[in-house]
């Protein structure tokens, strides 16, 4: 069947919630993916900073293949090995000391929430705690994701939303410490905005919340769902700035394709927040994902890939900046390791070039407010940032012509 009747035919049955890329993606090998037509696509996306080891790993395969004829579930009323053992290397990994494991990101911000309220309700008995958000975050579209993500477009049609969220200015310090009081139970951010245009935080504005939260009482909660998993050139970015939060969110490339996310409590806060009866999933932490959890932990250790991450990632950012420099519609490079931006000015719109990109075999999404964003698996090489800047390059001359 052609391509555009497969799109078709999609648009006729799935309720239509995303306006997708013309293209239907088929198999993958390596860094790159095909197309049902057999176009090869330079993926600089890894399925929105899912695919941290990009296509056909033999080894991750191969565990998945095993586990699939042993056991897929068996529901969290009992035991399974796999998960036992992912949970111990992620607590190792991340210097968490418990996890719960959900099905998505959303899923692992709603249970930080909700660990975040439990444990101010243990403390004083109060259910009119307050969270304090940021503006253009993103943390999910599930009811309670939504009422701590700071974009009006994706909150309104759903107002009201659960609890009482207060939105404050990333990176600006004092709009946090102007809505922090004793009512207070939690402050959640991304370490580096994802969604909202790549923005990471300042490390001064990282231990100023910090600082913030202990003086009064307030837990912080770090959503790591796309920074995390190594592509900060850290297992967690926080790491990178020696910033421990109280909660933890991480999904995406925690699987590597398989759904499976998680929320991890620092040991003061698991020991009083959620108890037997207090949350729960059926799917959550099953033996398959467990499985897919535990081999991609026991890859990352064996490929090194933080460090490989470290390295790569300075090569695509001396890129970036060459571009930058040579562009003048390129206004700003941002980012850290291996989740970069570049913003364009707004004369140059970006869903344009990433659909140009498409088009050339480069596949490049877009953030926030007309952004670039380069999201690529975490297991590219030199030769494929230069592949990526040559195609981007290219589409890049034209518009310099015009403007
Ligand atoms: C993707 C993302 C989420 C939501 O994850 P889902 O798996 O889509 O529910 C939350 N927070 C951040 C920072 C994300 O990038």
């Amino acid at each position: 069947m052609e391509a555009s009747a497969w799109m078709d035919q999609a648009e006729h049955t799935i309720l239509h919630t995303y306006n997708r890329y013309p293209v239907v993606l088929d198999h993958g090998e390596g860094v790159y993916l095909y197309g049902t037509d057999g176009k090869k696509y330079l993926d600089f996306a890894a399925g929105i900073g899912v695919q941290a080891l990009g296509y056909g790993n033999k080894e991750y395969n191969d565990a998945l293949k095993m586990q699939i004829d042993k056991l897929l579930h068996t529901s969290n009323l009992y035991y399974n090995q796999p998960i036992i053992e992912a949970a111990e290397k992620l607590c190792q990994v991340s210097g968490m000391e418990r996890v719960f494991f959900t099905n998505s990101g959303a899923e692992a911000i709603e249970g930080a929430i909700k660990a975040a309220k439990k444990y101010a309700y243990l403390k004083d008995g109060s259910t009119r705690h307050e969270i304090i958000a940021m503006e253009h975050s993103f943390h999910g579209r599930t009811l309670g994701a939504l009422s701590v993500t700071g974009n009006a477009r994706y909150r309104e049609p759903f107002e009201p939303l659960p609890g009482i969220v207060k939105f404050a200015e990333y990176n600006n310090l004092d709009s946090v410490a102007a809505l922090v009081n004793e009512k207070t139970c939690a402050i959640i951010l991304e370490t580096v905005q994802g969604e909202g245009g790549i923005y990471p935080a300042t490390k001064e504005f990282l231990t100023g919340v910090k600082r913030l939260c202990k003086e009064h009482g307030a837990l912080l909660i770090l959503d790591e769902i796309q920074c995390g998993m190594g592509r900060s050139g850290h297992m967690f970015a926080w790491q990178g700035h020696g910033v421990k939060p109280d909660i933890m969110a991480c999904a995406k490339a925690l699987g590597c394709g398989v759904p499976v996310g998680a929320f991890l409590l620092a040991g003061h806060v698991a020991e009083a927040s959620l108890k037997p009866g207090d949350h729960g999933t059926t799917y959550g932490g099953n033996p398959f994902v467990g499985a897919a959890v535990r081999k991609v932990l026991d890859i990352f250790q064996e490929q090194k890939l933080t460090e490989h991450v470290q390295q790569v990632s300075g090569y695509l950012e001396r890129k970036l900046e060459q571009i930058k420099e040579t562009y003048g519609f390129v206004m700003e490079r941002r980012g850290l390791g291996l989740m970069q931006g570049i913003e364009l000015d707004p004369k140059v719109p970006a869903a344009k070039i990433s659909r140009l990109c498409l088009e050339q075999g480069l596949i490049l999404i877009t953030a926030g407010n007309n952004v670039l964003r380069f999201l690529p698996p975490l297991v590219i090489e030199e030769k494929h940032v230069d592949e990526m800047a040559g195609i981007l390059q290219k589409i890049f001359d034209k518009y310099q012509e015009k403007t």
